[in-house]
Protein backbone atom coordinates (compact mmCIF):
# COMPACT_ATOMS: atom_id res chain seq x y z
CA UNK A 1 0.00 0.00 0.00
CA UNK A 2 3.20 2.04 0.43
CA UNK A 3 3.92 3.90 -2.83
CA UNK A 4 4.66 6.82 -4.44
CA UNK A 5 1.91 7.01 -7.24
CA UNK A 6 1.61 8.98 -10.06
CA UNK A 7 3.07 11.59 -8.00
CA UNK A 8 5.51 13.62 -9.01
CA UNK A 9 7.65 15.93 -6.35
CA UNK A 10 6.85 19.24 -7.48
CA UNK A 11 5.92 22.89 -6.00
CA UNK A 12 3.69 25.49 -6.00
CA UNK A 13 3.61 28.94 -6.72
CA UNK A 14 2.55 31.10 -3.56
CA UNK A 15 -0.70 32.68 -4.01
CA UNK A 16 -1.38 36.27 -4.15
CA UNK A 17 -2.07 38.92 -1.42
CA UNK A 18 -5.10 38.08 1.00
CA UNK A 19 -8.40 39.76 0.61
CA UNK A 20 -9.52 41.78 3.01
CA UNK A 21 -11.39 40.01 6.05
CA UNK A 22 -15.37 39.30 6.02
CA UNK A 23 -17.59 37.50 7.76
CA UNK A 24 -16.84 33.80 7.15
CA UNK A 25 -14.40 30.84 9.09
CA UNK A 26 -10.64 31.92 9.08
CA UNK A 27 -8.76 30.35 6.32
CA UNK A 28 -5.90 29.31 5.60
CA UNK A 29 -3.60 31.51 3.28
CA UNK A 30 -2.33 28.79 1.29
CA UNK A 31 -5.10 25.93 0.67
CA UNK A 32 -4.09 22.30 0.86
CA UNK A 33 -4.95 21.26 -2.34
CA UNK A 34 -4.76 23.56 -5.43
CA UNK A 35 -6.14 22.61 -8.85
CA UNK A 36 -5.22 23.68 -12.93
CA UNK A 37 -5.70 23.10 -16.14
CA UNK A 38 -2.66 20.82 -17.59
CA UNK A 39 -2.19 22.72 -21.17
CA UNK A 40 -0.41 25.99 -20.87
CA UNK A 41 -3.83 27.94 -21.42
CA UNK A 42 -2.14 30.93 -22.31
CA UNK A 43 -2.30 30.21 -26.11
CA UNK A 44 -6.48 29.84 -25.70
CA UNK A 45 -6.73 27.34 -28.69
CA UNK A 46 -7.17 24.17 -27.49
CA UNK A 47 -10.30 22.28 -29.35
CA UNK A 48 -12.22 22.15 -26.46
CA UNK A 49 -12.61 26.19 -26.54
CA UNK A 50 -11.35 28.76 -24.77
CA UNK A 51 -9.74 28.44 -21.35
CA UNK A 52 -11.96 31.08 -18.98
CA UNK A 53 -11.24 31.17 -15.33
CA UNK A 54 -12.29 33.09 -12.68
CA UNK A 55 -10.81 33.93 -9.17
CA UNK A 56 -13.96 35.30 -5.77
CA UNK A 57 -13.80 34.93 -2.11
CA UNK A 58 -16.65 32.76 -1.05
CA UNK A 59 -17.41 30.39 2.19
CA UNK A 60 -14.54 31.49 3.99
CA UNK A 61 -12.16 30.94 1.18
CA UNK A 62 -10.23 31.93 -1.70
CA UNK A 63 -12.22 29.97 -4.88
CA UNK A 64 -11.76 29.66 -8.24
CA UNK A 65 -13.67 28.58 -11.17
CA UNK A 66 -12.72 27.19 -14.39
CA UNK A 67 -14.13 26.37 -17.69
CA UNK A 68 -13.79 25.96 -21.75
CA UNK A 69 -16.07 27.97 -23.85
CA UNK A 70 -16.75 28.78 -26.85
CA UNK A 71 -16.29 31.60 -26.15
CA UNK A 72 -14.85 34.13 -23.34
CA UNK A 73 -18.12 35.34 -23.02
CA UNK A 74 -19.96 32.64 -22.88
CA UNK A 75 -17.63 30.83 -20.51
CA UNK A 76 -18.15 33.48 -18.09
CA UNK A 77 -21.28 33.09 -18.42
CA UNK A 78 -21.59 29.11 -17.55
CA UNK A 79 -18.70 30.36 -13.91
CA UNK A 80 -21.78 33.10 -13.26
CA UNK A 81 -24.22 30.56 -12.80
CA UNK A 82 -21.94 28.07 -10.60
CA UNK A 83 -21.03 31.00 -8.55
CA UNK A 84 -24.49 31.69 -8.33
CA UNK A 85 -25.64 28.11 -7.43
CA UNK A 86 -22.35 28.65 -4.61
CA UNK A 87 -23.25 32.11 -3.21
CA UNK A 88 -27.19 30.20 -2.41
CA UNK A 89 -25.72 27.40 -1.05
CA UNK A 90 -23.44 29.43 1.20
CA UNK A 91 -26.49 31.38 2.46
CA UNK A 92 -28.26 28.37 2.75
CA UNK A 93 -25.98 26.25 4.67
CA UNK A 94 -23.59 28.53 6.55
CA UNK A 95 -24.13 29.08 10.37
CA UNK A 96 -21.97 32.45 10.03
CA UNK A 97 -24.94 33.50 8.73
CA UNK A 98 -28.21 34.19 11.23
CA UNK A 99 -30.73 33.99 7.97
CA UNK A 100 -29.20 30.73 6.87
CA UNK A 101 -31.42 27.29 6.96
CA UNK A 102 -28.80 25.75 9.21
CA UNK A 103 -28.99 28.49 11.56
CA UNK A 104 -32.82 28.45 11.96
CA UNK A 105 -32.58 24.37 12.74
CA UNK A 106 -29.74 25.21 15.52
CA UNK A 107 -32.76 27.81 16.99
CA UNK A 108 -35.44 25.77 16.71
CA UNK A 109 -36.98 25.00 19.81
CA UNK A 110 -36.25 21.87 21.63
CA UNK A 111 -38.47 19.36 20.94
CA UNK A 112 -40.48 21.13 18.84
CA UNK A 113 -40.08 19.35 14.80
CA UNK A 114 -37.96 21.30 12.43
CA UNK A 115 -39.34 20.80 7.97
CA UNK A 116 -36.43 20.93 5.71
CA UNK A 117 -37.45 21.14 1.79
CA UNK A 118 -36.90 18.21 -0.30
CA UNK A 119 -33.07 19.39 -1.40
CA UNK A 120 -32.27 19.37 2.50
CA UNK A 121 -33.67 16.17 3.25
CA UNK A 122 -31.71 14.86 1.13
CA UNK A 123 -28.57 16.20 1.95
CA UNK A 124 -29.25 15.61 5.87
CA UNK A 125 -29.81 11.83 5.10
CA UNK A 126 -26.28 11.99 3.41
CA UNK A 127 -25.13 13.51 6.28
CA UNK A 128 -26.51 11.00 8.72
CA UNK A 129 -25.35 8.23 6.07
CA UNK A 130 -22.00 9.12 6.52
CA UNK A 131 -22.04 9.74 10.10
CA UNK A 132 -22.87 6.02 10.60
CA UNK A 133 -20.80 4.96 8.55
CA UNK A 134 -18.24 6.50 9.92
CA UNK A 135 -18.85 5.46 13.96
CA UNK A 136 -19.36 9.16 14.41
CA UNK A 137 -15.99 10.21 13.43
CA UNK A 138 -17.32 12.47 11.22
CA UNK A 139 -20.58 14.17 13.23
CA UNK A 140 -21.47 17.70 12.92
CA UNK A 141 -23.67 17.85 15.99
CA UNK A 142 -20.68 18.98 17.46
CA UNK A 143 -21.27 22.69 17.44
CA UNK A 144 -21.44 23.18 20.92
CA UNK A 145 -17.76 21.43 21.88
CA UNK A 146 -16.00 23.92 19.40
CA UNK A 147 -17.93 26.46 20.62
CA UNK A 148 -16.28 25.85 24.12
CA UNK A 149 -12.89 25.53 22.60
CA UNK A 150 -13.69 28.57 20.38
CA UNK A 151 -12.80 27.22 17.64
CA UNK A 152 -14.14 30.18 15.18
CA UNK A 153 -12.24 32.74 18.05
CA UNK A 154 -8.95 32.40 18.97
CA UNK A 155 -8.74 29.03 20.20
CA UNK A 156 -9.22 28.17 23.93
CA UNK A 157 -8.79 25.16 26.40
CA UNK A 158 -12.01 25.12 28.27
CA UNK A 159 -12.58 24.47 31.70
CA UNK A 160 -13.56 20.74 32.56
CA UNK A 161 -17.03 21.93 33.11
CA UNK A 162 -17.37 23.64 30.25
CA UNK A 163 -16.35 21.33 28.56
CA UNK A 164 -18.14 18.53 29.88
CA UNK A 165 -21.24 20.43 29.39
CA UNK A 166 -20.09 21.04 25.52
CA UNK A 167 -19.68 17.56 25.48
CA UNK A 168 -23.08 16.50 27.12
CA UNK A 169 -25.02 18.75 24.33
CA UNK A 170 -22.72 16.98 21.22
CA UNK A 171 -24.08 13.69 19.14
CA UNK A 172 -26.26 12.99 16.69
CA UNK A 173 -28.76 10.99 19.66
CA UNK A 174 -29.80 14.80 20.26
CA UNK A 175 -30.96 15.47 16.74
CA UNK A 176 -33.87 13.03 15.79
CA UNK A 177 -33.90 13.10 11.90
CA UNK A 178 -37.08 11.95 10.24
CA UNK A 179 -36.28 11.15 6.67
CA UNK A 180 -40.39 10.27 5.82
CA UNK A 181 -41.46 13.90 6.92
CA UNK A 182 -38.30 15.22 6.07
CA UNK A 183 -38.08 16.68 9.87
CA UNK A 184 -35.59 16.97 12.49
CA UNK A 185 -36.28 17.83 16.32
CA UNK A 186 -33.75 18.74 18.57
CA UNK A 187 -34.02 16.75 21.76
CA UNK A 188 -31.40 19.14 23.25
CA UNK A 189 -29.79 22.54 22.66
CA UNK A 190 -27.41 20.85 19.76
CA UNK A 191 -25.70 22.42 17.20
CA UNK A 192 -25.60 21.17 13.61
CA UNK A 193 -21.98 22.49 12.19
CA UNK A 194 -21.64 22.54 8.40
CA UNK A 195 -18.01 23.10 8.35
CA UNK A 196 -16.91 18.99 7.36
CA UNK A 197 -20.21 18.66 4.70
CA UNK A 198 -21.37 22.42 3.23
CA UNK A 199 -18.25 22.98 0.93
CA UNK A 200 -18.90 19.10 -0.11
CA UNK A 201 -22.64 19.83 -0.86
CA UNK A 202 -21.91 23.43 -2.55
CA UNK A 203 -20.02 21.80 -5.42
CA UNK A 204 -22.47 18.91 -5.73
CA UNK A 205 -25.00 21.49 -6.31
CA UNK A 206 -22.48 23.26 -8.64
CA UNK A 207 -21.75 20.04 -10.83
CA UNK A 208 -25.68 19.59 -11.19
CA UNK A 209 -25.90 22.76 -12.67
CA UNK A 210 -22.46 23.20 -14.74
CA UNK A 211 -23.13 21.87 -18.30
CA UNK A 212 -21.00 19.29 -20.51
CA UNK A 213 -17.86 21.91 -21.31
CA UNK A 214 -15.04 20.66 -18.70
CA UNK A 215 -15.14 22.44 -15.64
CA UNK A 216 -13.17 22.77 -12.50
CA UNK A 217 -13.93 24.68 -8.97
CA UNK A 218 -11.18 25.00 -6.59
CA UNK A 219 -12.39 25.93 -2.61
CA UNK A 220 -9.06 25.53 -1.60
CA UNK A 221 -9.17 22.23 0.35
CA UNK A 222 -11.40 20.78 -1.89
CA UNK A 223 -11.35 19.98 -5.87
CA UNK A 224 -15.16 19.04 -7.75
CA UNK A 225 -13.98 18.61 -11.86
CA UNK A 226 -16.82 17.50 -14.14
CA UNK A 227 -18.12 17.83 -18.00
CA UNK A 228 -15.87 16.00 -20.69
CA UNK A 229 -12.20 15.25 -20.08
CA UNK A 230 -10.60 18.71 -20.07
CA UNK A 231 -7.11 19.03 -22.99
CA UNK A 232 -4.83 16.56 -21.77
CA UNK A 233 -7.09 14.57 -20.15
CA UNK A 234 -7.46 15.24 -16.89
CA UNK A 235 -6.96 18.78 -14.32
CA UNK A 236 -3.69 19.10 -12.65
CA UNK A 237 -4.25 18.89 -9.12
CA UNK A 238 -1.48 19.58 -6.11
CA UNK A 239 -1.77 18.49 -2.77
CA UNK A 240 0.08 20.53 -0.25
CA UNK A 241 3.10 18.90 1.91
CA UNK A 242 0.99 19.42 5.46
CA UNK A 243 4.78 20.83 7.20
CA UNK A 244 5.00 23.25 4.46
CA UNK A 245 1.92 24.60 2.73
CA UNK A 246 3.72 26.82 -0.08
CA UNK A 247 4.96 23.24 -1.71
CA UNK A 248 2.89 20.51 -3.71
CA UNK A 249 4.05 17.02 -2.03
CA UNK A 250 1.64 15.38 -4.80
CA UNK A 251 0.93 16.15 -7.69
CA UNK A 252 -1.92 14.37 -9.38
CA UNK A 253 -4.30 14.45 -12.10
CA UNK A 254 -8.25 14.13 -12.03
CA UNK A 255 -10.82 13.90 -14.61
CA UNK A 256 -13.83 13.05 -12.72
CA UNK A 257 -15.18 13.52 -9.18
CA UNK A 258 -14.13 15.36 -6.02
CA UNK A 259 -11.05 15.52 -3.85
CA UNK A 260 -10.97 16.80 -0.59
CA UNK A 261 -8.23 17.35 2.04
CA UNK A 262 -8.01 17.80 5.63
CA UNK A 263 -4.86 19.07 7.76
CA UNK A 264 -4.03 20.47 10.31
CA UNK A 265 -4.14 23.91 10.05
CA UNK A 266 -1.39 27.37 10.16
CA UNK A 267 -4.01 28.36 12.23
CA UNK A 268 -3.67 26.12 15.21
CA UNK A 269 -2.82 26.79 18.46
CA UNK A 270 -0.83 25.33 20.76
CA UNK A 271 -2.09 25.93 24.41
CA UNK A 272 -0.95 24.55 28.00
CA UNK A 273 0.84 22.01 25.25
CA UNK A 274 -2.62 20.80 23.78
CA UNK A 275 -2.60 22.19 20.32
CA UNK A 276 -6.30 23.12 19.50
CA UNK A 277 -6.67 22.19 15.54
CA UNK A 278 -10.01 22.69 13.94
CA UNK A 279 -11.28 18.87 13.40
CA UNK A 280 -12.36 17.30 16.42
CA UNK A 281 -12.65 13.72 17.51
CA UNK A 282 -16.22 13.34 18.83
CA UNK A 283 -15.89 10.43 20.70
CA UNK A 284 -13.22 12.32 22.75
CA UNK A 285 -14.81 15.74 22.72
CA UNK A 286 -11.21 16.97 21.82
CA UNK A 287 -9.29 18.17 18.94
CA UNK A 288 -7.77 15.14 16.64
CA UNK A 289 -4.22 14.48 17.50
CA UNK A 290 -2.84 13.62 13.87
CA UNK A 291 -0.37 16.28 12.33
CA UNK A 292 -0.12 15.25 8.51
CA UNK A 293 -3.16 15.29 6.34
CA UNK A 294 -5.44 12.86 4.25
CA UNK A 295 -6.89 13.43 0.72
CA UNK A 296 -10.05 11.55 -0.25
CA UNK A 297 -11.64 11.43 -3.95
CA UNK A 298 -14.87 10.53 -4.18
CA UNK A 299 -17.53 10.78 -6.96
CA UNK A 300 -19.54 12.74 -4.60
CA UNK A 301 -18.33 15.98 -3.22
CA UNK A 302 -20.70 15.98 0.27
CA UNK A 303 -18.86 12.67 0.59
CA UNK A 304 -15.27 13.13 -0.18
CA UNK A 305 -16.04 16.04 2.43
CA UNK A 306 -17.04 14.25 4.91
CA UNK A 307 -14.75 11.39 4.64
CA UNK A 308 -11.54 13.77 4.64
CA UNK A 309 -12.60 14.80 8.36
CA UNK A 310 -13.58 11.38 9.73
CA UNK A 311 -10.33 9.70 8.22
CA UNK A 312 -8.37 12.56 9.94
CA UNK A 313 -9.94 11.89 12.97
CA UNK A 314 -9.16 8.18 12.61
CA UNK A 315 -5.53 8.87 11.72
CA UNK A 316 -3.76 7.13 9.07
CA UNK A 317 -3.45 3.02 10.79
CA UNK A 318 -7.15 2.80 11.56
CA UNK A 319 -8.28 5.37 8.89
CA UNK A 320 -6.25 2.67 6.15
CA UNK A 321 -8.03 -0.15 7.42
CA UNK A 322 -11.32 1.39 7.21
CA UNK A 323 -11.01 2.92 3.76
CA UNK A 324 -9.25 -0.17 2.04
CA UNK A 325 -12.17 -2.52 3.17
CA UNK A 326 -14.92 -0.25 1.80
CA UNK A 327 -12.74 0.67 -1.51
CA UNK A 328 -12.49 4.64 -0.96
CA UNK A 329 -9.67 6.34 -2.41
CA UNK A 330 -7.47 7.57 0.27
CA UNK A 331 -4.00 9.46 0.76
CA UNK A 332 -2.54 10.13 3.35
CA UNK A 333 1.11 12.23 4.35
CA UNK A 334 2.73 11.45 7.48
CA UNK A 335 5.30 13.83 8.56
CA UNK A 336 7.92 11.47 10.29
CA UNK A 337 11.54 11.65 11.39
CA UNK A 338 12.42 14.55 8.72
CA UNK A 339 10.62 13.13 5.65
CA UNK A 340 7.00 12.48 4.57
CA UNK A 341 5.36 9.13 4.14
CA UNK A 342 2.91 8.76 1.61
CA UNK A 343 0.63 6.17 1.94
CA UNK A 344 -2.60 5.21 0.36
CA UNK A 345 -5.62 2.56 -0.56
CA UNK A 346 -5.14 0.74 -3.30
CA UNK A 347 -8.49 2.79 -4.53
CA UNK A 348 -6.51 5.79 -4.42
CA UNK A 349 -3.91 4.05 -6.88
CA UNK A 350 -6.93 3.83 -9.55
CA UNK A 351 -7.06 7.52 -9.55
CA UNK A 352 -4.55 6.64 -12.51
CA UNK A 353 -7.87 5.01 -14.41
CA UNK A 354 -9.89 7.65 -13.69
CA UNK A 355 -7.80 10.22 -14.76
CA UNK A 356 -4.93 8.62 -17.34
CA UNK A 357 -2.26 10.83 -17.59
P1 LIG B 1 -11.77 22.47 6.27
O1 LIG B 1 -12.74 23.26 7.08
O2 LIG B 1 -10.35 22.93 6.45
O3 LIG B 1 -12.19 22.26 4.84
P2 LIG B 1 -12.78 19.89 7.03
O4 LIG B 1 -13.54 19.69 5.78
O5 LIG B 1 -12.05 18.71 7.56
O6 LIG B 1 -11.71 21.04 6.93
O7 LIG B 1 -13.83 20.38 8.10
C1 LIG B 1 -13.44 20.79 9.37
C2 LIG B 1 -14.56 21.61 10.00
O8 LIG B 1 -15.67 20.74 10.29
C3 LIG B 1 -14.17 22.24 11.30
O9 LIG B 1 -13.72 23.57 11.10
C4 LIG B 1 -15.44 22.18 12.12
O10 LIG B 1 -16.28 23.26 11.77
C5 LIG B 1 -16.10 20.90 11.63
N1 LIG B 1 -15.66 19.68 12.34
C6 LIG B 1 -14.55 19.47 13.09
N2 LIG B 1 -14.44 18.20 13.48
C7 LIG B 1 -15.51 17.54 12.95
C8 LIG B 1 -15.97 16.19 12.98
N3 LIG B 1 -15.28 15.24 13.61
N4 LIG B 1 -17.11 15.90 12.32
C9 LIG B 1 -17.82 16.84 11.66
N5 LIG B 1 -17.45 18.13 11.61
C10 LIG B 1 -16.30 18.49 12.23
MG1 LIG C 1 -14.38 17.77 5.31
Amino acid sequence: MKLVALLVLTSCALLSAVPAARQGPPYDTVPAVRGAPLYNTAAQDSPAGVFVSRDVYLMGTRARLSTYAVTHDSGLATLESALAVLDDAEEELSTWRASSAMSALNRQPVGEPWTADARLCRMFSDVWEWQRATDGAFDPSIGRLLAAWDIRGAGTVPSHEAHERARALSGMALLAFDPGRCTLTRRADVSLDEGAFGKGEALDRAAAALGDAPWMIDLGGQISVGGRVPPGGAWSIGVADPRRRDHAALQLRMATGSLSTSAGSERDLVMSGVRVGHIFDPRTGRPATFNGSVTVWHERGLAADALSTALYVMGPKAGLRWAEARGIAVCYLIPERGTLRVETTRAFEDLRIIAPG
